[in-house]
């Protein structure tokens, strides 16, 4: 068994103190008039979440993976930066999905193959024709494993093409804006 991955983030005192993607790196959504957001993703990431998906739509399997990046602050409030995603063997059907036992090792390898301190800032999964929300075993998901506050729930429905974030609210949860920005250098 290999050893769990590093999670930077339950060590870390302080989120760094940087600026979210200015506006004109946003691709998603088009009017970003009023857009402070809670969490970006890179269109790499975005492109690396719907190909996921997308693969396994027409056998209406569902696919779900961790959200890495980072947790940053400015002005006084907080945001996500998904830089990358990473997936590993899954077991599916089309109402549930989970890490198979025998990929847990070549995910905590590339967790540990990534040159970067990132956090797992939330978990990705699809709803292949039914829809973006989260179902109550999904809200028990993210209540026992994703539930510091910066903690993202993104639904996908590949076959809908719809794409939503979630955060947990009291007993329920809550959508959040998200963007799509496209990375420099
Ligand atoms: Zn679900």
């Amino acid at each position: 068994m290999a050893k769990p991955p590093k999670i930077v983030g339950e060590h870390k005192k302080e989120f760094r103190v940087i600026p979210p993607p200015p506006q004109d790196m946003i691709v998603h959504p088009v009017d970003v008039s009023k857009g402070t957001f809670e969490l970006y993703l890179t269109k790499t990431s975005k492109d690396k979440i719907l190909e996921h998906c997308n693969a396994f739509a027409d056998q209406k399997l569902e696919v779900m993976g961790f959200l890495i990046g980072d947790v940053l602050r400015w002005k006084n409030r907080f945001f996500s930066l998904v830089k990358d995603v990473v997936s590993t063997d899954l077991k599916a059907t089309n109402i549930s999905v989970r890490f198979a036992k025998e990929g847990f090792e070549p995910l905590f390898e590339e967790l540990d193959g990534l040159n970067y301190d990132y956090l797992i800032v939330g978990w990705y999964h699809s709803h292949p024709g039914l829809g973006c929300f989260m179902s109550k075993k999904d809200i028990e998901t993210q209540k026992r494993t994703f539930n510091k506050p910066y903690h993202m729930a993104l639904v996908v429905d590949p076959l809908k093409t719809e794409m939503k974030a979630y955060k947990l609210k009291d007993e329920g949860y809550v959508e959040k804006k998200f963007a799509v920005y496209l990375e420099t250098g």
